[in-house]
């Protein structure tokens, strides 16, 4: 089966190549937006151009000749408005009020022509005397250096993304992994633990997948309701049907997001050969879910049903454990070092063996090691089950296999 990842690497890159990058970034921007202008247009019958092979003849030889941009980030702009165009044409089609997609964003799309990677760093085709050269940041022992560096992950192609605010570049990398059936027998009856969120990712497994996005699900929900309050204005009985019409839409898009985001969890447990996988208990948590919105509520609950339910016909069981403590709790096995100053936002850096990882996946791998401690002092045989980590697994006791690479 295979696993599909995004790895989210923050680049180092020269002080002399900064404008080269930028002003590569906003040359395919426009050039994008020209693609999905010519597109909405539309072809000769009128309607919407959503195929590149059709959209890349009208304006691609015209954008080279007078930008001289670079023939493989040309050839991704038009795929980039044909995407967006595809989206809009996908919406008209559920008779959602549409425009024509605009492209605001900082971002870059580079295929794998228009990118190479490196042991730490990568080069980027880039406007200037030849590609550009940025070093990847982050610590030697993240998700991210192992997305990067493991030959297990096939690297393909990536977005550069550049954050204003921070002036920072930062790389979205989409990486692959065959897994042969071997490898999830080898790995056995192992542990899935899920922290689940209200904003950022939806869901971190121990594993290392981050799955779904809570801040798109917020948004939508806002934009939602944002609607419904100026209909609700309006007070006409057209309005009314209006209102429910958006709100039936809503209901089903939220459903079918989250249905979809409990399938990738439950896909992951599968991966990883796991027999169970490890929630929060929410009767825990229960003040801290009260502070919530009833729709952030009904998200929550409604994920935990849906992996429950997904778990079941794959032959997994799910289990609670007392989720107090396991975003400040440092998952090393051998510190477990517990400090509010070890987590500040995503960060997780433990103030006494200085491990550093993403605080959600910190989180779910202490909520798959509790259950394990849980079950080893019951005496209900959890040191023959495993926790699922990135590079190997860890038993009830604490003992590290690591995952035999295969040649
Ligand atoms: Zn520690």
């Amino acid at each position: 089966m295979e696993l599909q990842r995004t790895a989210v690497v923050k680049l180092s890159v020269p002080n002399d190549r900064r404008d080269d990058l930028k002003e590569t970034m906003d040359t395919f921007r426009n050039a994008a937006q020209r693609f999905a202008d010519r597109g909405w247009e539309g072809n000769n019958d009128g309607y919407v151009i959503t195929s590149r092979s059709q959209l890349q003849p009208y304006l691609y030889d015209d954008i080279r000749d007078e930008t001289g941009l670079h023939s493989d980030l040309c050839v991704a702009a038009v795929n980039h408005a044909a995407h967006a165009l595809r989206g809009v044409v996908d919406r008209m089609k559920e008779s959602e009020k549409v425009s024509k997609p605009v492209f605001t964003s900082n971002t870059t799309v580079y295929n794998t022509s228009a990118i190479s990677y490196f042991d730490g760093y990568c080069t980027l085709a880039a406007y200037g005397s030849g590609r550009v050269k940025a070093e990847y940041v982050y610590p030697d022992d993240s998700i991210q250096a192992e997305y990067m560096e493991s030959d297990e992950w096939d690297k393909q192609g990536a977005k550069l993304r550049y954050d204003q605010q921070t002036d920072t570049y930062y790389l979205h990398v989409s990486v692959k992994q065959e897994r042969d059936d071997t490898q999830e027998e080898a790995e056995g009856r192992t542990v899935l633990g899920v922290d689940r969120n209200v904003d950022g990712y939806l869901a971190v497994t121990s594993s290392g997948a981050f799955i779904g996005n809570a801040d798109l699900l917020n948004h939508k929900r806002r934009e939602y309701e944002r609607r419904r309050g100026n209909l609700q204005q309006t007070g006409t009985r057209s309005a009314h049907l209006t209102i429910q019409s958006i709100g039936d839409r809503f209901a089903n898009w939220s459903e079918n997001y989250l249905h979809n985001v409990s399938k990738e969890v439950v896909t992951e447990a599968v991966a990883n050969g796991c027999k169970t996988i490890v929630l929060e208990d929410l009767e825990n948590i229960r003040e801290a879910v009260s502070n919530l919105s009833k729709f952030q509520q009904w998200a929550f609950r409604e994920l935990s049903r849906k992996i429950t339910y997904k778990a079941k016909a794959e032959g997994i069981t799910v289990e609670v454990v007392n989720p107090a403590y396991t975003s400040q709790q440092c998952s090393h096995t051998e510190c477990g070092f517990t400090h509010e100053d070890n987590r500040d936002g995503d960060e997780f850096v433990c103030q006494k063996c200085g491990k550093e990882l993403h605080s959600d996946y910190n989180a779910a791998r202490n909520i798959a090691a509790r259950y394990l401690r849980n079950r080893r002092k019951s005496g209900s045989g959890g040191a023959t089950n495993h926790l699922a980590l990135k590079s190997g697994t860890v038993n009830g006791s604490g003992d590290f296999t690591p995952t035999v690479s295969r040649g």
